[in-house]
């Protein structure tokens, strides 16, 4: 058997009421019924890998509610081994959206089982293809099971969301860096607005002792550098439906791809696909692209 995706992040449940507008302290407001999405960063992403054609496994944790066993669920549905998925005694993540009809959003977000993942809950390193990071959960974990890939030579990829100071140490063993352009902003202290810009940022992050770091741009699609070279992607003209979860889209398609042998250009332009799909469809997790589609359209 190949060896796997290793996604190690966070589970959440989005619990998503419509509003006639959003309240304000000490408010009341009537909503509709809610809808249950199933959400969080690491989940999204390991569900684009797999869609995408990857192989992977999820680490972290759910809580003992039934939220946790959804999360699970759903998970496997979508071809995605959960046996190192751990379930913590209390509450699984959720997120709070209430959303007006303007589509403007306000979330809560309570980490439950996720902020409870600790480095000591990490199970022993084992063989993977690619280990795929995000900052939602506690950064000792992301800390630990860096060093623990890293020592054993497995590439990883570091979503750096949501931003947040990060030790040297960690950037020095990062193999690729993909973030969008603000969390970019605020990394580097110096505005994004020209591709120019954005590939001379993705120049500077690399600076942290990365190898390849790629820019997501929105609609204006990616840039990236690479070793001494760097470039810029311009993003598929699409029907901009809903664009939430297209970074992750693009990262776990650029997984998926980098872990089966693809280089990195084919790779790029593999996640610049999917994410263009993404962006055409409403959701998070139901928007998110299968390989066969992304070939299509690249076709
Ligand atoms: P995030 O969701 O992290 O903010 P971005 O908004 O930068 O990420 O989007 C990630 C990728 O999704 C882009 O690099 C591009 O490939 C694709 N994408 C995002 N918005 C659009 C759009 N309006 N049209 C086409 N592709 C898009």
């Amino acid at each position: 058997m190949s060896k796997p995706i290793r996604v190690v992040g966070s589970l959440n449940m989005d619990l998503v009421v419509q509003v006639p507008h959003q309240p304000i302290a000490g408010e009341t407001v009537l909503g509709s019924d809610y809808t249950t999405y199933p959400g969080g960063k690491g989940a999204n992403q390991a569900v684009a890998a797999a869609r995408a054609g990857g192989q992977v496994e999820m680490w972290g944790a759910v809580g003992s509610d039934g939220f946790g066993q959804s999360l699970r669920d759903n998970l496997e549905q979508n071809g995605i081994d959960t046996q190192q998925l751990q379930t913590l005694e209390g509450s699984s993540g959720i997120a709070l959206i209430t959303v007006d009809p303007s589509g403007q959003n306000s979330i809560v977000v309570s980490p439950g089982a996720n902020g409870r993942y600790t480095p000591q809950r990490l199970p022993p390193f084992t063989p993977a293809a690619l280990l795929l990071l995000q900052l939602e959960i506690p950064l000792p974990t992301v800390l630990a099971v860096a060093e623990q890939a890293f020592t054993q030579g497995i590439p990883i990829l570091l979503n750096p969301a949501p931003i947040q100071p990060l030790p040297g140490s960690l950037l020095r063993q990062i193999r690729y860096l993909v973030l969008n352009e603000t969390e970019a902003a605020s990394f580097t202290q110096s505005p994004i607005e020209t591709p120019e810009q954005a590939q001379m940022a993705a120049q500077r992050l690399q600076q942290h002792g990365i190898p390849t770091v790629i820019l997501t741009l929105g609609g204006a699609g990616l840039a990236w550098a690479d070793g001494e070279d760097r470039g810029y992607l311009p993003a598929h003209a699409v029907n901009v439906v809903d664009t939430t979860a297209a970074g992750d889209g693009f990262c776990g398609a650029l997984a998926a791809c980098l872990a089966a042998g693809g280089s990195l250009q084919e790779a790029l332009r593999f996640a610049n696909a999917a994410a263009a799909l993404a962006v055409t469809r409403a959701g998070a997790q139901t928007s998110l692209a299968q390989r066969a589609e992304i070939e299509v359209f690249l076709a």
